[in-house]
């Protein structure tokens, strides 16, 4: 049977509270949502006749600031995948610094099944209900899993309609049009990026004599594979969904770009060898990028991993027991909520500007997005050195949670 999400999230949390010896009730308060919001949503379907979708928002924690996190689309959607989610989107947004707290949004539905008038009624009917929940100074959503730019436009207007009045900031991902950022789409793989180069300078690696594989190339391994390139470092395998490609040499991302839009798969690329996605994770190299699935790192594979970085893209690419042994075998893992991280970091700016009616050069937002992760990076790094026996991964949510923890204890909360 599969781990309840939320069970594991506060599992983890349980581990935390432990290290920092926080006391009985503020524990309490951390390992459930401040306010958990479950509705029905019900449109008229193209064809005639009432469709339904259960529909959630929770909003785990807003002491360091309103509660920020994705809405998904999604038949597999639960109650406790959106918990666990707002829980994480909690530590994240306090790890980096941000004044956001965390929340999470689900509608249990098939984007895939639906017409374009439908997902627009359900986008609508969301932001309406909820519309005395959400708010720039609230509770602001972003895209997530089968939700887009598109979908927070619809939801935008739905919600300035039922509140009467204009709040961009009230939702971020948006199109550029609305207040958007050209840097949001980029900003997940380049701050994949910023927090390795500062991994490399922290092991002594140079990057112009770097390696790396990328597993997956969607938005995240994509760009990821864009940036690493401009730092020197030679990208000599990818993958997507079709399999993988490998060449010691080096496979310009241009290259497999270009392929990828030509054929929509990176399959039968010239001048490299095929291997399964299992294999491309097992070849020799300094950086290895999961960006594309949960769990691919686990007990069978991780003594076979010779990278000497693992920059984790994708949300919980390796399991608790990979954890360990990559742990004994000194790989150095960028944890999840640090290494993309850039997304949210992104999502902040976007939301900064809206309230302040600026809009950013994108020089500006990514040296911004620099700052901010490299020195989230060298905040769990201290953490890490400093701390006996525990993972990067135990560093960051030890900072994480603390700060959530301080700024409980100082609102009077607890
Ligand atoms: P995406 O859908 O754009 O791309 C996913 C890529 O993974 C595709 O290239 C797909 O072909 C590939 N893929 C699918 N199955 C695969 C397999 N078995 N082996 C290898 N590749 C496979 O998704 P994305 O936005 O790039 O997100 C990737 C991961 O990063 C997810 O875990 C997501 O939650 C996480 N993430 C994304 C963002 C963001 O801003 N996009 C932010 C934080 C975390």
């Amino acid at each position: 049977m599969s781990v309840n999400p939320f069970i594991q999230a506060q599992k983890q949390f349980d581990w935390v509270a432990n290290q920092l010896n926080l006391d009985k009730e503020l524990r309490k308060s951390l390992r459930y949502p401040q306010n958990f919001i479950q509705f029905t949503i019900r449109i008229r379907g193209d064809k005639g006749g009432i469709k339904s979708f259960p529909a959630f928002r929770s909003q785990y924690n807003n002491a360091l600031g309103p509660y920020k996190g994705g809405i998904r689309f999604h038949p597999d959607e639960t109650a406790d995948t959106v918990r666990a989610l707002s829980a994480w989107m909690t530590w994240k947004c306090a790890l980096t610094g941000l004044p956001l707290g965390g929340g999470k949004g689900g509608v249990i539905c098939n984007p895939k099944e639906l017409s374009e008038n439908e997902l627009k009624k359900i986008s609508q009917a969301y932001a309406k209900k909820l519309a005395k929940d959400l708010g720039p100074w609230k509770d602001i959503p972003a895209p997530d899993v089968y939700t887009n730019s598109q979908t927070m436009a619809w939801m935008l207007e739905a919600y300035e309609k039922k509140t009467k009045q204009s709040a961009p900031g009230a939702f971020t991902g948006k199109p550029v049009e609305l207040g958007g950022h050209e840097g949001r789409t980029e900003a997940t793989g380049l701050g994949v990026v910023i927090t390795t180069r500062e991994a490399m300078k922290h092991l002594k690696i140079n990057p112009k004599k770097a390696t790396a594989i990328i597993q997956g190339f969607g938005n995240v391994g994509k760009y990821a594979a864009k940036h690493f390139e401009k730092l020197g470092v030679k990208i000599i395998g990818y993958s997507d969904s079709s399999g993988a490609i490998f060449n010691s040499r080096g496979i310009k991302y241009e290259d497999a770009l270009k392929y990828k839009n030509e054929h929509t798969t990176l399959k039968d690329f010239p001048n490299a060898k095929a291997l399964t996605n299992n294999q491309l994770l097992e070849q020799k190299c300094d950086i290895l990028v999961p960006a594309a699935l949960e769990n691919v790192i686990t007990k069978s594979n991780a003594h076979n991993i010779q990278a000497k970085i693992i920059a984790e893209g994708a949300n919980g690419p390796t399991t608790v027991q990979a954890d360990d042994i990559l742990y004994k075998d000194s790989v150095f893992i960028i944890p999840d909520f640090l290494c993309n991280a850039g997304g949210v970091v992104g999502s902040y700016f976007e939301w900064a500007q809206n309230n302040s009616g600026e809009h950013w050069t994108l020089k500006k937002y990514n040296d911004q997005l620099d700052e901010v992760l490299t020195n989230a990076f060298h905040t769990v790094l201290d953490t890490f050195e400093t701390e006996h026996k525990i993972n990067m991964r135990q560093a960051a949510y030890m900072v994480a949670v603390k700060k959530v923890a301080d700024a409980m204890k100082l609102r009077g909360r607890v």
